[in-house]
């Protein structure tokens, strides 16, 4: 287990064992800090046929967990919106027998991207769960969830590590290229700085900071870097979010820094929209850099 969620784990462990966990689960925080790996861990702990501290991995309850067939563990998982097809289905299975007559898992990844009516669907399991039943609900984005959700599920608040525990960790898995200023534009999550930092199509961050150097001396113009960065826009706009941070820690009292602050949020918003001129939002952005 990653060290900053062991401690949530060991507890909820405990309790599964005990037979003292609820039902459903509402796993709630940033992405990039494991959460699926959490709810990965506690359902092979609640499927294993030896119900000890920790899953034997030799019991076949194990063995089909670790080869990803197990029966009784439901997922969920999609990068699109989750249609209440999708729910009804995994609920269906859920109400069947357990296959190996013990408990059952449904897990439902990034489950705020639930339409309404799929959330709907899923209300009555939670309400009149069947007996050996739960339910892990993983959630970035707990506000989005409907408040009929939220309020039949145990809120389980799993947070980033700190800078220091953060840092320490990347640097005992020998991740390359990690520098302070990554961990922080990161929000100090492990899974998404190596993700970035893997990610080796994309512009890195040394590169943007050079780059916007160049730019702000004249070698360089907005238009070229919009161009060059804008299938990466949304990258490009939380490491321009981070300058500015640094710019105004250093010139707090720069109006600019105020009306920059705004357009980047609103940049934010708009570069969702796949119809959007990207190269156009960034140089718009990147013109207002060069006045700072
Ligand atoms: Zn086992």
């Amino acid at each position: 287990m990653y060290p900053w969620l062991n401690g949530t784990f060991r507890q909820l462990a405990q309790r599964a064992q005990r037979n003292s966990l609820h039902h459903a689960l509402l796993v709630q925080g940033p992405s990039g800090i494991g959460k699926t790996f959490f709810c990965d861990a506690l359902t092979k702990s609640l499927l294993c046929k030896k119900q000890e501290n920790e899953p034997c991995g030799t019991c076949q309850s194990c063995q089909l967990f670790n080869a990803q067939s197990h029966p009784d563990l439901h997922r969920i998982a999609s990068d699109k919106q989750l249609g209440v097809d999708l729910v009804r289905e995994a609920i269906q299975k859920l109400t069947s027998t357990a296959h190996l007559s013990g408990n059952k898992v449904l897990i439902i990844e990034r489950a705020d991207s639930m339409t309404e009516s799929a959330a709907n669907a899923l209300l009555k399991t939670l309400e009149e769960p069947t007996g050996d039943t739960y339910l892990f609900l993983i959630s970035a984005h707990p506000e989005r969830l409907l408040p009929t959700i939220i309020s039949r599920c145990e809120k389980v608040n799993i947070s980033a590590p700190s800078f220091d525990e953060c840092k320490q960790w990347l640097s005992s898995q020998n991740i390359a290229g990690v520098t302070d200023d990554i961990i922080r534009i990161y929000g100090h999550c492990p899974l998404t700085i190596i993700s970035q930092l893997e990610n080796q199509q994309s512009t890195n961050y040394a590169d943007f900071c050079h780059s916007m150097e160049e730019m702000k001396r004249g070698k360089m113009s907005a238009l070229v870097l919009a161009e060059k960065w804008q299938k990466e826009s949304d990258q490009i706009v939380l490491w321009l979010q981070y300058e500015l941070r640094q710019i105004a820690a250093a010139n707090i009292h720069n109006s600019l820094f105020w009306q920059i602050e705004n357009k980047l949020k609103l940049a934010t918003v708009s570069l969702q929209n796949p119809g959007v001129n990207r190269i156009l939002v960034l140089t718009g952005l990147l013109l207002d850099y060069q006045k700072l």
